[in-house]
């Protein structure tokens, strides 16, 4: 096997349309579409415990090096995730996470509401509540298995009791 090193694809690269698929633990694409995170045999997202999860993206805030990560070249503009799925879903989390957090908060304020959408629509004291990111959890507004974009725009975040209480059903 032809192993080559590619310096030119950045972090900011991998997470454009990063897809986390919430019902199975896995991060499905990232590189706009071209990489393929956790193909069918790759374990789960095991990183979410708070402690891992968070290491990844405080050492990549502070500019340490991530390590190599490998791809595997399916065909010209397809790859695969060899090595390197955990951290990937990691910060792909992180950054989508974030941003839609950003969006989504902005809103709520200028509304005068909860920036958890279910909270908003409630009858108790969260109604108003801002809730900070580490108090939210990503919901993917329609499942992927029913045909849910690929984007940004399919993600929305929910308090971590709303979201506990849609994963179960
Ligand atoms: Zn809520």
């Amino acid at each position: 096997m032809k192993t080559t090193l590619r310096t030119d694809i950045t972090v900011k690269d991998i997470c454009e349309g990063f897809i986390y698929y919430q019902l199975e633990g896995k991060g499905l694409f990232g590189l706009a579409g071209k990489l393929t995170i956790q193909p069918e045999y790759q374990r789960n997202y095991i990183y979410a415990d708070g402690k891992k999860d968070v290491a990844v993206i405080e050492s990549l805030l502070k500019g340490y090096p991530l390590g190599l990560i490998y791809f595997n070249k399916v065909s010209d503009e397809k790859y695969e995730v060899l090595d390197g799925q955990q951290r990937i879903t990691s910060f792909g989390r992180f950054v989508t996470n974030k941003s839609v957090f950003t969006v989504q908060t902005a809103d709520a304020e200028e509304k005068g509401i909860s920036n958890c959408p279910l909270c908003a629509i409630g009858h108790d004291a969260n109604k108003l509540r801002i809730w900070k990111l580490t108090e939210m959890d990503a919901d993917h507004v329609t499942a992927w298995s029913k045909g849910g974009a690929t984007d940004i725009k399919n993600c929305q975040l929910l308090c971590k009791t709303h979201n506990r209480a849609k994963g179960n059903k």
